[in-house]
């Protein structure tokens, strides 16, 4: 069993409130939300970081903000508009090392931190 938390919540080995499934993407909401809407998108296969991508990862993550999109649409921000942040690396404030991109909407803030 992996010892990632994440890939554990794509093969339903840990609970999360799902919102969005395809066969690459999985998007759930985030279990300690900082916006109203918080939900964290992640490619199904694993990739420990951005700063650990690779060429043959870009169709995926571009998958992962297709996928972005459609949530932000289903859920009425659309025109309203919406964030996508990724933290990267310990000094980027990642915790969990499965790259996953968090979705907030539904209030404004500043700019992003
Ligand atoms: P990071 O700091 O790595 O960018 O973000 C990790 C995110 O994962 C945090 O926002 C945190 O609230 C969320 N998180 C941590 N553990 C769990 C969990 O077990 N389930 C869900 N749904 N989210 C989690
Ligand atoms: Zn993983």
């Amino acid at each position: 069993m992996s010892d990632c938390l994440f890939c554990r919540i794509v093969a339903r080995q840990h609970p999360a409130d799902i919102e969005y499934e395809d066969d690459a993407v999985l998007a759930f909401k985030d279990i300690y939300p900082k916006a109203p809407v918080h939900i964290l998108v992640i490619p199904k296969r694993h990739i420990s970081s951005i700063a650990q991508l690779e060429p043959g990862d870009a169709d995926l993550i571009g998958r992962c903000f297709v996928a972005a999109r459609s949530i932000g649409e289903a859920k009425g921000f659309g025109e309203k508009g919406y964030r996508i942040n990724v933290n990267t690396g310990p000094e980027g404030g990642q915790v969990v090392y499965h790259v996953h991109f968090h979705f907030t909407a539904g209030r404004q803030r500043g700019p992003a931190a």
